[in-house]
């Protein structure tokens, strides 16, 4: 058989009448997979979870329907030999290829161990629901997680009132290199504030570097979350000073605040400055000067539309470029500069979590960068006793 007569499974949005989108699988015949629409559908009305979520699972879904077919299993079966479909992802590209010889192993691979990983989660995230709904047998589930029970495990771990607990394993899972996110330095961000040739361009590199913001929760912002006045009780907010308010709600152009609770970030005076500049910008081009999103497109594309999640990465691409940085900075580094500016200036990890947006300090965590200076600080913050000299 050829591949190109193999059935090419894919992802698919599906716009409901209501204006609600999801993503769901198509097989080559472009009819609906069930059992796969049934879990994207659950996910994204049953569990609430973003468009963005049903995309990347329903392309993951989509890539192990397509590993079944092509290595001639049913997608039940399929769970048992999910080793070979890690090798499969690793080296498969992203369509069917006119040219299998390049697809084996041995080719390059095309996903990372991260990537893999991703999709493995997606994976079995479709195999539970499956088996959950009747739609798949039960021992899939034994092939997806290794069980154990909590009395193997030492007597600190065990619950606390030593009733035996099962826990689960997953049995598939790449080690992923360990390369943490780099915070964009001080001097790197106002390089590429320099870089800016317009007043909206330096509004987002400082959204994200003084403010912290996420590139989901910059291009969602409408003016309206924006409370840049000393007093906003006249506007039902009882917050004082200038902030802004991230607020999680589906948005045109795919944008998604991630955190499920809503925030407010305080605003600093350059970020007031800032957005004055911006305002008169924008009011300066007539086709922009409406709609409620803040950061619209002002020089290309369609003129006044809300700006596009990729549009941030290529603008940041292309100030670190301007800048002639030594590196390419990319928007999470300015969320990261602003997390680590917060605690080198004596910030607490529960205000840092609020301020990003986190549930659990925990998730903080990955956002500490101490520099070699605050190492040094921390150390001789502690008094030093006194110790008996030499012969005494
Ligand atoms: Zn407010």
């Amino acid at each position: 058989m050829s591949p190109q007569s193999l059935p090419a499974f894919r992802s698919f949005r599906v716009r409901l009448p209501s204006g609600v989108a999801y993503w769901t699988v198509l097989d080559g015949e472009l009819r609906l997979v069930d059992a796969a629409d049934a879990f994207l559908r659950h996910l994204r009305f049953g569990r609430d979870s973003a468009e963005s979520t049903t995309e990347s699972y329903a392309g993951a879904t989509a890539l192990y329907l397509r590993w079944c077919a092509e290595s001639g299993r049913a997608w039940t079966i399929g769970a048992r030999h999910l080793g070979m479909f890690m090798v499969w992802l690793r080296h498969a590209p992203r369509c069917p290829s006119p040219t299998p010889e390049f697809n084996g192993p041995g080719s390059k691979p095309v996903r990372g161990p991260r990537r893999v990983n991703a999709v493995l989660a997606a994976v079995r995230e479709f195999l539970k629901y499956a088996v959950s709904s009747g739609a798949a047998p039960a021992w899939v589930i034994d092939q997806l997680y290794e069980t154990g029970d909590s009395r193997d495990l030492p007597a600190e771990v065990q619950g606390e009132l030593g009733i035996p607990r099962g826990y689960a394993k997953v049995r598939h899972r790449l080690h992923e290199p360990d390369d943490p996110v780099d915070r964009a330095s001080d001097e790197e961000i106002v390089a590429l504030v320099r870089a800016c040739r317009s007043a909206r361009d330096r509004l987002i590199v400082l959204l994200m570097a003084r403010a912290g913001l996420r590139r989901g929760e910059l291009v969602g912002l409408r003016r309206a979350d924006l409370h840049f006045v000393l007093d906003a009780r006249p506007l039902g907010c009882p917050i004082p000073g200038s902030h802004l308010h991230i607020v999680r709600r589906d948005n045109t152009n795919r944008a998604w605040a991630k955190s499920r609770s809503s925030r407010a970030v305080p605003a600093d005076s350059l970020l007031l400055q800032a957005h004055d500049q911006y305002v008169i910008e924008r009011a300066g081009i007539a086709t922009a000067a409406d709609g409620d999103f803040l950061l619209v497109n002002l020089f290309r594309g369609r003129i006044g539309a809300p700006m596009r999640l990729g549009a941030i990465n290529e603008l940041m691409t292309s100030l670190s470029r301007r800048a002639r940085l030594e590196r390419r900075i990319r928007p999470h580094q300015g969320r990261h500069g602003f997390a680590d500016n917060i605690m080198a200036a004596g910030g607490q990890l529960d205000e840092l979590a609020n301020l990003l947006g986190h549930a659990s300090p925990l998730s903080s965590q990955p956002y500490l960068h101490p520099s070699h200076q605050r190492l040094r600080e921390a150390v001789e913050r502690v008094p030093s006793p006194r110790l008996p000299r030499q012969g005494e």
